[in-house]
């Protein structure tokens, strides 16, 4: 099942968008059998969690987060993690780049918007992104490569107006940033509607690993 909807997947997305598996409250078994069918990149909720499979994957994957990090976490963040997608503070930024600096590891950030504006989302307002873009390309050892959105729990149609803010942002940042290149948007129910506007990285769960068991 998992390696036959992957396959599906991968032949449905345009070739310059990456399929991200969302894996969390996955198995390693899980994971192993998405990855050894063309998932090239995973993406966490949960640093703990994380760090519970990384060493059991035993697969040349890249490692992304996608869930809200905390400063406690931010060590073992930068040892697990390619790519935290979920920068949303100054404060985080300084201490991954204090940590990253401290052990000469370099990492690939992007800035979490606050696409809905939404109250309990984690994520800046569209308005601050550029201010803590500028915050990030100042400090040592982080290289903001992109943005990355969730938007509300809405349908299809509905949220294309979030990504669509998303994008937008996106392409006033790589105009004075060349290095931005990912814009990361877009699950299960979601994804074809982001990719027509832009997302070149898109988070699937459902679509690859069936129905969570828990709700998370
Ligand atoms: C769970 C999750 C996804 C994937 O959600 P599905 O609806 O299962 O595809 C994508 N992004 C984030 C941040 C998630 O937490």
């Amino acid at each position: 099942m998992i390696e036959k909807r992957v396959k599906d997947i991968l032949k449905k997305v345009p070739p310059n968008v990456t399929v991200l598996a969302a894996t969390k409250t996955r198995s390693v078994d899980e994971i192993r059998r998405a990855v050894d069918a063309g998932i090239k990149v995973i993406g966490e909720n949960y640093v703990q969690e994380a760090y519970e499979k990384y060493n059991n994957l035993q697969r040349d994957v890249e490692w992304h987060l996608i869930g809200h990090l905390q400063k406690n976490k931010v060590k073992k963040a930068c040892e697990i993690f390619d790519v935290i997608e979920t920068v949303d503070s100054v404060k985080i930024a300084d201490a991954l780049s204090r940590r990253c600096a401290n052990t000469d590891k370099n990492m690939d950030v992007l800035i979490e918007v606050n696409s809905g504006r939404e109250e309990q989302k984690a994520g800046v307002l569209p308005e601050h992104v550029h201010e803590l873009a500028e915050h990030i390309h100042g400090l040592e050892n982080l290289h903001l490569v992109g943005l990355m959105t969730m938007g509300p729990a809405v349908g299809p149609e509905e949220i294309r107006q979030y990504f669509r803010l998303t994008a937008e942002l996106y392409e006033t940042l790589r105009k004075e940033y060349p290095e931005i290149r990912y814009l990361s948007m877009g699950m299960s129910d979601t994804w074809q509607v982001a990719v027509e506007e832009g997302a070149n990285i898109i988070r699937l769960g459902t679509a690859i690993f069936g129905a969570r068991k828990s709700k998370k």
